[in-house]
């Protein structure tokens, strides 16, 4: 088996990174299989060098190690470029000019992933692509492609995923996003999965709503859908999922005051 874990580089990793870290690596120990690291470095306005080192810092702090060299999301843009190819010959792409205020404008509400994308642009040709539009994924017609019935597997049960759930919490997705052309999370991390021959998922219960569109991109891409494993998540003093933001729970900060990956490991609740 192989799992991954897949930070982005965004921010300083923090204890919910701690514990989906070590969640991967335990579930890789249990299952005698591997653990990979991938970097998902896709959002260039936000991604620091610094961030990453420090990705590579902690988990070894934590004493973890991943096979080498780890995948840099940055260093294959051209493949994801060639997954959104695939799925534009089925006539699933749009070019999308949209920003979040005209979004809103448009009397979007919010869904799985942000806001739901009313469909504006959905009329657009790729001919008539600007360099600066975003890519979407039509949705409904890519579900029209799709021999039903759609489901993975979590925890050894079969979760079933409803296209007109799917279609209302996600609208039609960005898979490449406006003026930067970086790729979207869900297809570069989809890509990755099935590049790196992941066979487990373990992430956070924050990226379960994701799951059902990933199975969709699996499936019209060709690829096999990994088990998952969603596990509960690290909050903060006030019930709320941390966030990179919030540096007072940053791992790097713990390790400076001179506490040890065993005292970590207490505070969120794995025993050393
Ligand atoms: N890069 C994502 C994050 O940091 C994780 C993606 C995943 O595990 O599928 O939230």
């Amino acid at each position: 088996m192989i799992t991954r874990f897949a930070p982005s580089p965004t921010g300083a990793l923090h204890l919910g990174h701690a514990y989906s870290a070590l969640t991967v690596w335990q579930v890789a120990k249990d299952l005698g299989g591997t653990a990979l690291l991938r970097i998902e470095d896709t959002d260039s306005t936000r991604v620091r060098p610094e961030y990453e080192a420090g990705i590579y810092d902690d988990l070894a702090w934590l004493g973890l190690s991943w096979p080498k060299p780890v995948l840099r999301q940055s260093d294959h843009y051209d493949d994801y470029a060639g997954a959104i190819s695939q799925l534009d010959h089925l006539g699933l792409i749009y070019p999308c000019s949209c920003t979040r205020r005209d979004i809103i404008a448009a009397g979007a509400t919010p869904g799985a992933d942000g806001m739901i994308y009313p469909g504006t642009c959905r009329h657009r040709a790729m001919a008539d692509r600007d360099k600066t539009d975003g890519l979407r994924l039509n949705l409904r017609k890519a579900l029209s492609l799709i021999d039903a019935p759609l489901s993975y597997r979590e925890q050894g049960e079969t979760v079933a995923v409803d296209p007109v759930t799917l279609c209302q919490n996600m609208g039609d997705p960005i898979l490449q996003r406006k003026d930067t052309n970086d790729p979207a999370y869900h297809l570069a991390c989809v890509y990755d999965d099935a590049l790196q021959r992941v066979t487990h998922v373990v992430r956070g219960t924050d990226l379960r709503d994701q799951t059902p569109l990933h199975v969709v991109l699996q499936r019209l891409l060709g690829f096999p859908t990994p088990i998952y494993h969603h596990h509960s998540l690290i909050l903060d003093d006030n019930g709320k999922r941390l966030a990179k933001i919030d540096k007072s729970k940053a791992i790097a900060k713990y390790r400076a005051e001179g506490l040890n990956p065993a005292d970590i490991k207490r505070m969120i609740g794995l025993t050393a």
